[in-house]
């Protein structure tokens, strides 16, 4: 199991002066579990999900984020691991270093990539994950190693660190469980990455993304807006088989609380101004529809 710590984050804008927008955020996601984030426009739950990412439009002032994983997440890793490979300062890695020890970022706005198929894009990025780990879990002794070694390697016919990685042929296979995973259309993967996809379509293509590179938390902004009642039972559908079927932790970041009529979460929490104000369980989404946001802030800052 894998926990995403979150430990008193302060965050501003990357600028001279630039804002501070979180304001000491604490919470805790484990794998197999479904943490929905809500909150007013302008709280800062898309600046914690991108600081999650490591976004570099802002600076991380005060607290700590980690990722704890355990044996059975690093399975696929040939290295002797001690105590110290299993905890990791995410505020310390690089955007893909994350990525590829398990954090998933979904996009709000997915780019639209001409002329490249989603899978053979899809591909890529699972190959891309799986060298970026080997490299983060790779000894050191054996790092200097390799480095040493790159001086006296001239041999021209020497082509892309291919080794181990996923083929064609494995990857359509790979591909074909999971779009059975998500109930999703077959011909939906020869298509252009995201040309001509509707806004339903390419949150499902996010999902899928989800599903392929197996994070141990995904992180989905506001993956139902825009969406008519249909494709929100399908991105919904989704997102429980990512949580029932593969364990992933998921942190749900949304405005409404309509996609938590499909979606059960295990916890809800409201951000207001940087801040977690309150969490809860499911009943707390409930009564956020019933009595709006406005409530949560009274409540707050009485007690305050
Ligand atoms: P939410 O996702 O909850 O609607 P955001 O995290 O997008 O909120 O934004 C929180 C606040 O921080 C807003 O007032 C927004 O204008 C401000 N903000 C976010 N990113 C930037 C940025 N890159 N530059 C300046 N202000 C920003
Ligand atoms: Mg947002
Ligand atoms: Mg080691």
């Amino acid at each position: 199991m894998a926990t995403l710590e979150i430990k008193n984050v302060h965050a501003e804008v990357a600028e001279e002066d630039g804002e501070t927008i979180l304001r000491g955020v604490d919470l805790e996601v484990n794998s197999n579990e479904i943490h929905a984030l809500m909150g007013p426009n302008g709280s800062g739950k898309s600046t914690l999900a991108k600081i999650i990412a490591g976004h570099p439009a802002y600076r991380v002032t005060d607290g700590e984020i980690l990722l704890h994983l355990d044996d059975e997440d690093v399975e696929d890793i040939d290295e002797d691991l001690d105590d110290d490979d299993l905890t990791w300062n995410l505020l310390e890695l690089e955007p893909n270093e994350r990525a590829a020890l398990g954090i998933f970022l979904g996009f709000q706005y997915p780019a639209e990539i001409e002329g490249v198929t989603m899978t053979s894009f899809l591909r890529q990025a699972l190959n891309a994950k799986a060298e970026e780990r080997e490299e983060l879990f790779e000894d050191e002794d054996e790092e200097a190693a390799d480095e040493e070694d790159e001086g006296y390697d001239t041999s021209p016919m020497e082509g892309p660190a291919d080794d181990g990685a996923v083929s064609v042929a494995e990857f359509q296979q790979i591909l074909s469980e999971k779009m059975e995973l998500l109930d999703m259309d077959e011909k939906f993967m020869h298509r252009y990455l995201n040309a001509g996809f509707s806004g339903g379509e390419k949150k499902q293509n996010e999902v899928l993304q989800a599903a392929l590179l197996e994070p141990c938390v995904a992180v989905l902004d506001e993956i139902d807006s825009g969406l008519d009642i249909d494709r929100l039972q399908d991105v919904s559908k989704g997102i429980n088989a990512l949580r029932d079927e593969q364990g992933t932790g998921v942190l749900q970041i949304t405005h409404y609380q309509r996609i938590l009529d499909y979606v059960e979460p295990d916890h809800v929490h409201v951000m207001l101004d940087g801040k977690i104000a309150k969490s809860g369980g499911a009943e707390l989404a409930e009564k956020l529809e019933d009595k709006g946001y406005d409530w949560v802030r009274e409540d707050v800052y009485e007690t305050a």
